[in-house]
């Protein structure tokens, strides 16, 4: 596979009207930043794939990766990975005038592939980002990690004092 790189320049693709064009690629998109922890991609390059037709006047674009993220379960804070799947399209048509039809991802015919990939990405995660779905999170008495604890984890409450007294009073 080709080095990671970080833009693409369209025209050397070489199409005509109607063509289009698969791209393998390897990605190295930039960490995200999410609830003041970092999320990176590890290592190993992002496989991704491009399909890129040429339009008229443009180009239409789609980008397919599965992306693995590594950082804290946001419950329980265990370091996890996370794997998201993402599917993105963009069309670019310059010289049309419509702001829809303008990817902020191409500049005069470059595509910044590293740029979208890490938008695309943030975009497909979910809402938070847990090591399981029934991550049962911290103890909120003593911070233990609940999940997979062998017994049932139980705090015995210290009797109040006030109410020792009043039994005192009572009997
Ligand atoms: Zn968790
Ligand atoms: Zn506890």
């Amino acid at each position: 596979m080709a080095a990671p790189f970080n833009t693409i320049d369209l025209s050397t693709l070489g199409l005509r009207a109607g063509e289009g064009r698969r791209l393998d690629l390897e990605l190295i998109p930039e960490p995200l930043a999410l609830g003041g922890e970092t999320y990176d991609f590890g290592s190993e390059p992002t496989p991704g794939r491009l399909d890129v037709s040429r339009t008229s006047s443009g180009h239409a674009m789609r980008l397919e990766m599965r992306a693995t993220l590594h950082g804290r379960c946001m419950r329980c804070l265990t370091p996890s990975e996370f794997s998201v799947e993402v599917e993105s399209r963009e069309i670019d048509q310059p010289g049309t005038g419509d702001e829809e039809l303008s990817s902020p991802y191409v500049t005069e015919g470059e595509l910044d592939i590293a740029a979208w990939a890490h938008d695309a990405i943030a975009l497909a995660l979910p809402q938070s980002l847990l090591c399981r779905e029934d991550c049962a999170g911290l103890c909120p008495e003593c911070g233990i990690v609940l999940n997979d604890l062998p017994e049932e984890h139980v705090h015995e409450s210290e009797p109040d004092p006030r109410w020792a007294k009043l039994r005192e009073l009572m009997d």
